[in-house]
């Protein structure tokens, strides 16, 4: 979480807008999109968590890749460090990928079987050419006791290892090229409950040492409370309220976030709370629903919700909220 840091903005996202074609019948002809990010904005600031959460279908993951533009948005900007990812090329893109780095939800399948922890971790130094061939296994067990893991672990290879130690050799290898970045992309959720505390605390404590700044996908809500500084809850491609943690969690205001928070077990058995029963899957995004988007789901509908939208609207003290019923 974030302490004193500065908090300039490092990552800056206007308008942004992803549809992917859906394509029917013989000709392919597109008959429809999946409006999986249908204009968010958000500004990151530097060194803090900026957590996106929603369910499965929400369209964080989407957001997350249009970031590292791992694909193309259909409309919007991204800036990264005051430079517009989207008008770079291929060259100028390599420069700043280095300074964004990913952590992905399956440390299985993110470590290639075949390399050794030290070629995995050393892999990004060789090519940016961070580091000269000789100090490179010194720079590699520096990295890999920042993570938690011992010198010993450098010719293993992943299947010698846990879950969890996988993640952390996931994580050693995105620290490598030195980001101001890491988008973490449900980074505890494959592991179990008795190792995922572990892998939060690691990265909090990684932040307060490098001065990370963490973009956080996840649906699990205690996770993002331990972790954010801000929250988005996202809900069928759009951002639909947004606060700090306190704001989030001590005053939530959009219908789905108490939804979502009602199905957080409490730590205290003495605090009772209602619970708001979310009814439902989530809507399709290739036709999502007229007026607000959560209106199908929503114990609040009224008349208004079903022609219009609601807008994103300030409560003031940046915490946003888009609903008819709240001003
Ligand atoms: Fe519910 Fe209407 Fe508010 Fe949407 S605008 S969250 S449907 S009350």
């Amino acid at each position: 979480m974030m302490s004193d840091r500065p908090n300039k903005d490092l990552l800056v996202v206007e308008g942004l807008k992803k549809y992917f074609p859906v394509r029917r019948g013989i000709f392919s002809r597109i008959s429809g999109y999946v409006r999986a990010v249908d204009g968010i904005s958000f500004h990151v600031r530097k060194g803090e968590t900026f957590a996106l959460v929603g369910e499965s279908g929400s369209g964080k993951t989407t957001t997350g890749r249009l970031v590292l533009r791992l694909m193309e948005p259909t409309d919007g900007k991204i800036h990264f460090v005051g430079i517009d990812i989207f008008s770079l090329r291929q060259r100028e893109l390599r420069k700043i990928r280095k300074r964004m780095q990913i952590i992905f939800q399956d440390p299985y399948s993110s470590l290639n079987p075949r390399m050794s922890v030290g070629s995995t971790v050393g892999e990004p130094l060789i090519i940016h050419r961070l580091v000269e061939k000789k100090k490179r296994y010194e720079r590699i067990i520096q990295l890999l006791e920042m993570v938690g893991l011992e010198e010993g672990c450098i010719n293993k290879y992943p299947h010698e290892f846990s879950g969890g130690q996988r993640q952390r050799i996931g994580i050693a290898r995105a620290l490598a090229v030195e980001p101001d970045l890491i988008v973490a992309d449900e980074p505890v959720s494959a592991l179990d409950v008795s190792v995922q505390a572990q892998i939060v605390n690691l990265l909090m404590e990684l932040q307060e040492r490098l001065g990370l700044t963490y973009l956080l996908i996840a649906h699990d809500l205690r996770l993002v409370r331990m972790i954010s500084d801000t929250v988005a809850v996202m809900y069928l491609g759009k951002i639909v309220e947004q606060g700090s943690n306190a704001q989030i969690y001590h005053s939530p205001k959009h219908p789905y976030t108490l939804a979502l928070l009602s199905s957080v077990p409490v730590p205290d058995p003495q605090r009772k709370k209602e619970r708001v029963l979310l009814e439902g899957e989530i809507p399709t995004p290739i036709n999502p629903p007229s007026g607000c988007r959560f209106r199908t789901r929503c114990p609040m509908a009224i008349a208004i919700c079903v022609d219009q939208e609601p807008p994103l609207r300030n409560l003031g003290n940046g915490h946003l909220c888009a609903c008819h019923l709240i001003s």
